[in-house]
């Protein structure tokens, strides 16, 4: 059965312990200055974002159906059965394919090395492996980020709406979204107010048959054709998107180059 975590942000008290457990796992810098960026980047795996008394978590949600992984020539990002979608470092040559595929905008790239390469949250595989809990889940004091068996903390999310229909919007963001993630959100306000694209923007089809299509540039028939077509829309705009987004990137970390 795949793992996964439920991050329940109503139970959330924006401590960060989770960001500095896995700057530590991940053997990344984590400092005062860093807790205050608002952004992930190649050093910062997941974030905790503020707004009013709301607190949200951003991480790779580890796709059912990974795009990153479909539209990677290397093979690098590939999803195990446990659940996390890996990749291996050694293996990446930098092309940001996975950037332009992945519709929650996780990759991120390493603008100040190099040798640059992409980095995104892992799910702590090695833990995930050995039984344990991921770093962010154990470490979490309220239990808004809980661990577990995907099919479990499904019910145990449906259960707390049920229970709590005022505190809840009566949704899991992640149960379909481009067909299923490992990462399940439940909230009192809208994801998308915290940068999480909108249900009816990346719908519930696995994002590989778009990106795998147009990667690949397979000729098709006309039956499948407006999915091509879908698909080329999609990925022409994932391209703007991301172009914004990593020239926000590069002059971030330019800033933090000089302030660390
Ligand atoms: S959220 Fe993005 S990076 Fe993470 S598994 Fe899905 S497609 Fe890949
Ligand atoms: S699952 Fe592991 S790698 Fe991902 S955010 Fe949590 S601690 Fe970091
Ligand atoms: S450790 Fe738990 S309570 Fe603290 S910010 Fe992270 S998810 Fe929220």
């Amino acid at each position: 059965m795949g793992k996964a975590l439920l991050y329940d942000s109503t139970m959330c008290i924006g401590c960060k312990q989770c960001e500095q457990a896995c700057a530590d796992q991940n053997k990344l810098p984590y400092s005062e200055a860093i807790a205050a960026e608002s952004v992930q980047s190649a050093h910062k795996y997941t974030v905790v974002l503020t707004k009013g008394d709301k607190f949200m978590r951003r991480l790779c949600m580890h796709c059912e159906h990974p795009a990153c992984a479909s539209a990677c020539p290397v093979g690098a990002l590939h999803k195990t059965k446990e659940g996390p979608v890996e990749y291996d470092v050694w293996k990446c040559i930098g092309c940001r394919y996975c950037m332009v595929a992945c519709a929650f905008n996780q990759p991120k790239y390493e603008w100040g090395s190099l040798n640059p390469r992409v980095r995104k949250c892992i799910m702590c595989p090695d833990r995930v492996v050995a039984g344990k809990q991921t770093a962010c889940a154990e470490i979490c004091p309220t239990g808004a980020t809980k661990f577990g068996d995907r099919d479990d903390l499904i019910k145990d999310a449906q259960e707390r709406i049920r229970q709590n229909p005022s505190t809840y919007l009566p949704r899991i963001y992640g149960l379909n979204e481009v067909g299923g993630t490992c990462v399940l959100i439940l909230a009192g306000v809208k994801v998308e107010e915290f940068g999480y694209p909108a249900s009816e923007k990346i719908g519930d089809t696995p994002m590989p048959e778009y990106t795998g299509r147009v990667m690949e540039k397979v000729p098709d028939f006309i039956p499948v054709w407006s999915l091509v077509l879908g698909g080329i829309y999609w990925i022409s705009h994932r391209r703007d998107e991301v172009a914004a987004a990593e020239a926000e990137e590069r002059a971030r970390e330019g800033k933090n180059g000089s302030t660390r």
